[in-house]
Order: structure tokens, then sequence, then C-alpha cells
């Protein structure tokens, strides 16, 4: 039996017969695995209630000879985020972003930046720093970016001509291609909407500002809303599925 130990945020929690949980963990060290956390329904004293989602702990877990799901050891909380949990909205917007984690990821694949960036953005949304949409925009376009996927918002995605280039205000963007297109080069696909130059721009700078310069970026409201809705069809439509925490959201969501 191997012992490890790595920070951890609670990803997934699912019950397991009466008296276990199978806790996904997206880890720095690790990435993403599921652990069984044996008792930990019954016993208060065995995780003393640190298992919640979102939480970001430190933990120790073993792996035995035999196949089977990794045993949660040890649990030290860290951050427990408190205000997340007690919000329906920053919940919500939290479950998307862990569920865009867990969908994408593959177990067991190290990805550094993104836990970094999962845990900074917990942070700002616990401490209502920012808010949770301007927080939503953040941390979709950095999770797609460091994910490979980013949206080509630089050039025409059939000419190349630079975005400064052109001439309309609202600029189309087809889906299919992943990119915008310029007047000339109307595509004819359905799957296409419009962004402001405004709204490219502060995604622009987004994706390339380090976090808590693009966390300063300041949108009007229209512009957090076309921005949201943009990310929002864009990351499912790569994901291939809409995330089932993404309908809730938008259920609660009051605009
Ligand atoms: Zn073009």
């Amino acid at each position: 039996m191997s012992s490890y130990s790595s920070p951890a945020i609670v990803l997934r929690r699912i019950d397991f017969g009466d008296y276990d949980l199978i806790i996904t963990f997206f880890t720095s060290t690790q990435g993403k695995f599921s652990a069984i956390a044996k008792s930990a329904k019954k016993s208060t004293k065995r995780f003393a209630g640190i298992l919640e989602l979102f939480s970001a702990l430190n933990v120790v877990y073993s792996t035995g000879r035999r196949k089977g799901l990794p045993v949660l050891q040890e649990a030290n909380l860290k951050h427990p985020f408190p205000s997340i949990r007690t919000s329906m909205l920053k919940t919500a917007y939290a479950s998307y972003w862990a569920e865009l984690i867990n969908e994408w990821m593959e177990s067991g694949q190290k990805q550094v930046e993104i836990y970094q960036l999962f845990q900074y953005i917990l942070r700002k949304l616990d401490s209502s720093q920012a808010s949770e949409a301007a927080l939503s925009i953040l941390f979709q376009m950095k999770f797609i970016t460091l994910s490979g996927l980013a949206p080509n918002l630089r050039q025409c995605s059939v000419c190349r001509i630079e975005v400064e280039n052109i001439k309309e205000t609202r600029v189309q963007f087809d889906f299919t291609k992943g990119g915008i297109l310029c007047d000339g080069c109307t595509s004819k696909t359905l799957q296409k909407t419009f962004l402001s130059k405004g709204i490219i721009k502060q995604l622009l700078w987004i994706e390339k500002g380090d976090l808590v310069k693009a966390v300063r970026v300041r949108f009007t409201s229209d512009a957090l809303r076309e921005s949201l809705e943009f990310l929002e069809t864009f990351v499912p439509y790569h994901l291939g599925k809409e995330p089932r925490s993404l309908k809730f959201l938008k259920q609660i969501r009051k605009w």
C-alpha cells in the first residue's frame, strides 16, 4: 500500500452505501481523481464534516495493490469557503466551474495552472471581491485558454484580417469555426452570434493578462451579459453537451 498527500478541492461527492462517500478531488499534484471516504457519512469524528463541495483541503490517501478506488486516510481543511455554500447563486456558479473541470479533465492528469485558477476564483467568489458573473467570465476564458481551446478573437477565421481592421462595431463569431469573421467573409452557418468590438478587446485582455490584472477588468452590465451568453454557448459547444449545472444556473439567475 502506498500513501500520497496533496492539496485538493472537492469537486463532487456521492453517497456510497449507508456509511461511505465517494469524493472526486481536483488536486495540484495528481489532477482529478475519486477516492472513497469510509464512514464519512456516519461518523462525525472521522472527517468532521469537512468534505464539503468546493472546500480546499490537504488530503492523504492510499492506493492498494488490488484495483479499486484510493482510500482517503486524512483530510485537513485549509479554506472552507463558507459563503459560497450559503448562497444559492454562488453555489450554482461554482458547481458549473466544477462540472467543467470534472467533465473536461482526464483522471490523473496534472493541471497545476487550472488548479491555481480554480482556487483563486473560489477565493474571490467566497470573499465577494468581484461579481459572480465577472468571475465566471474570467474562469471560462482562462479555463478554455489553458485547455488549448481559446476562441479566435484576434483575426478573421477565413482571411486572417486583424480584428482592429474590421470596420463593423459588431463582429460575427462563427461557433463552427471557433472564431470571428470579417464582413467580407460571412458564413452560412446558423451557429453564430455577434460580439461588440469592445467586448472582444476585454476578452482578449483577460486571455493574455495574469489573474490579478484580469480580475480588475470592469464590465458594464450589458457587456457582462453579452460576454456570459457568448462563453456559455462557446464552452458547451466544445464540450459537446450542455452541463446540467449550467441549466440550473440559467434558471436561478435573474436578468
Ligand atoms: Zn475575412
